[in-house]
């Protein structure tokens, strides 16, 4: 079910997950907020199992996935203003093998710079422009009363 050293792994064995790891979870699946983005509302969908591509996702997870990004695209445009979402997988970092889905706000505003697969700009953000602790577990809680 869960492999050693993984860190979405590890997060989901948790207990006490803030509301940043935990925006909202199924049976399977939860969603986190990227904690190296410095683009606010940045979300990572993790199946609960560790799966290290779409063919080994459960029926019924895959099932499940077109219903929740939508409901939580839903969400993202009403927290962050956006005007669309992007999805994302590649689970190609070092580490990070398991399976996981980028849904990311694009904003009315985004630079032409940060558009597209460019949105990445985003992402592996310095300490200082992450986007801080609280303000994730903020955005957690307010998507999660956004999601119809
Ligand atoms: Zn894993």
């Amino acid at each position: 079910m869960r492999a050693a050293g993984c860190y979405p792994c590890d997060q989901q064995a948790r207990t006490d997950l803030p509301p940043r790891e935990d925006v909202v979870h199924t049976e399977h699946w939860r969603v986190a907020h990227a904690f190296d983005s410095s683009l606010p509302g940045w979300l990572v969908l993790l199946p609960t199992r560790h799966v290290r591509s779409f063919t080994d996702l459960a029926p019924a997870a895959a099932d499940e996935l077109g219903g929740l990004v939508r409901r939580l695209s839903v969400a993202l445009e009403s927290v962050t203003g956006c005007v669309k979402t992007y999805l994302m997988q590649f689970s190609e970092a070092e580490g990070f093998s398991h399976l996981h889905l980028h849904l990311v706000p694009r904003m009315a505003d985004q630079p032409e710079s940060a558009r597209g697969p460019r949105v990445f700009a985003y992402l592996g953000a310095d300490e200082q422009q992450r986007v801080a602790e609280a303000e994730r577990d903020a955005i957690a809680l307010r998507l999660r009363a956004a999601l119809p």
